[in-house]
């Protein structure tokens, strides 16, 4: 027996439909620094998936990808302003040594999670241990940099109800 509803009209790709609002979209992507040098892809796994004009990606290629088509090429080059933002430099950060435990080895480029006084937590790489102090860098690691994506559309749907409800992609029926 089939079970109806698991598979609605909406959960099928459509090969003539173009990216909009509320599409779930898949696709294979690249990614590289300015000097093109490799930072990330998504080839050799998974696709990549994310419901378009929700902010779930990038701001710059989420612009570019508005009216492709399954197996569409596009390749993108993205500003910091429209990537992940411009370093900040109120969020390097100098800690005493002595605030850190003792036993705690501390490393540089290891990541360590802070709470400021509002209780939000900041994700700080370690870039300096100096005698007295030790200097985090808060930032996004890809802040300032300019985002070079090639990428190659995969699957276009819309999203069901229950994705829009959520915010998120359910892959292969729901994720709860
Ligand atoms: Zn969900």
């Amino acid at each position: 027996m089939s079970r109806p509803g698991r598979y609605s009209i909406g959960r099928m790709s459509d090969k003539n439909s173009v990216i909009a609002d509320n599409c779930v979209v898949s696709f294979h992507y690249t990614l590289k620094d300015e000097g093109g040098k490799e930072i990330e892809s998504s080839r050799g796994g998974e696709p990549l998936t994310y419901i378009h004009g929700h902010s779930q990606i990038v701001l710059g290629l989420e612009k570019v990808l508005k009216g492709k088509k399954v197996g569409e090429h596009v390749t993108t080059s993205v500003s910091p302003s429209e990537g992940y933002g411009e370093r900040n430099e109120a969020l390097i950060i100098t800690i005493p040594r002595e605030h850190f435990q003792e036993k705690a080895p501390l490393k540089v480029g290891a990541v360590l999670e802070l709470e400021d006084d509002n209780e939000n937590v900041l994700l700080a790489a370690i870039t300096e241990i100096g005698k007295d102090s030790v200097t985090l860098d808060a930032n996004h690691p890809m802040a300032g940099k300019t985002l070079n994506f090639a990428v190659e559309i995969m699957d276009i749907r819309k999203a069901t109800a229950d994705e829009l409800a959520h915010g998120h992609v359910h892959k292969g029926g729901c994720c709860h």
